[in-house]
């Protein structure tokens, strides 16, 4: 079975033609945590969630629009966006604190205030004892050296489109973090993450699209969807030169974990 630990079913992308795709998952039994980015993202995905029972939620602010948790744009009407997000992480769908992180790339809140919102929401997910969902580009020192002040592991998680080095990524599975593998490991320049996929146990590997964007090849610059990702069990397989079925469900069980699906007495989709 397919678990598909980052996709973005709430977005535009999917507007014409959602409900297909929702019953195509469900056909091909396939697992999803649809990831909230923003506030209005958040509430989507606490809504998917608690219409289909293959789906759940994540939900946080991602560091492109961390600027509405530090200047309390009135997004929301009367209830500031912080409290929101607590009440939709409250929700019992709702499995991981994510994404967050820092993005260097686009830059659209300097780095403090990214920083700052990344700490504040790693020390949400203790006290509501959730996993988080990190998003990290271009800033792979800066995002594990916060990890490590403020997480240090403490309601694991995973590290979502995993970029960084072996040693990086050494460092993230010493402090239980799975790392989330997508369509870039079928890239041609995909070769680092190849080989971090090679050297890092695969009990700290885990499935992800962020569809709709990062289709694996043959499909890259097409709109992606979690049925892709046999593509990149495919790829982790003949990486590691292991059996492609033995592989699959320990990615799949590898995801249930990461989210405590069954430690948090959730169904597990398409069981029995
Ligand atoms: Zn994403």
């Amino acid at each position: 079975m397919i678990f598909d630990t980052h996709a973005h079913y709430d977005a535009d992308a999917f507007d014409a033609d959602r409900d297909e795709v929702m019953e195509t998952l469900q056909k091909n039994r396939i697992c999803a945590v649809n990831v909230g980015a923003d506030i209005q993202g958040a509430r989507d995905s606490v809504s998917l969630a608690s219409r289909y029972p293959f789906l759940f939620a994540a939900a946080g602010i991602h560091p492109d629009d961390v600027g509405v948790l530090e200047h309390e744009a009135p997004l929301s009407g009367d209830e500031p966006v912080f409290d929101e997000l607590i009440r939709l992480l409250k929700a019992p769908r709702t499995v991981a604190v994510g994404e967050i992180g820092l993005d260097y790339h686009w830059m659209v809140e300097e780095k403090a205030v990214q920083k700052k919102w990344f700490a504040a929401q790693l020390r949400l997910s203790v006290e509501m004892d959730l996993p988080i969902n990190v998003h990290c580009r271009e800033a792979v020192q800066d995002t594990l050296d916060i990890v490590r002040a403020e997480h240090g592991g403490r309601t694991g998680g995973i590290i979502h489109a995993f970029s960084g080095s072996v040693e990086i990524a050494r460092e993230y599975v010493k402090m239980g973090y799975y790392l989330g593998i997508g369509g870039v490991v079928t890239f041609k320049n995909g070769r680092v993450l190849r080989e971090v996929v090679r050297e890092i146990p695969i009990e700290h590997l885990v499935t992800e699209t962020d569809s709709p964007y990062l289709s694996p090849v043959p499909y890259r610059g097409k709109r992606n969807w979690s049925g892709n990702i046999p593509l990149v069990i495919d790829e982790i397989a003949r990486v590691r030169e292991m059996d492609r079925q033995e592989a699959e469900e320990i990615l799949w069980e590898n995801a249930l974990k990461a989210y405590r699906i069954r430690e948090r007495g959730l169904a597990v989709p398409y069981a029995g």
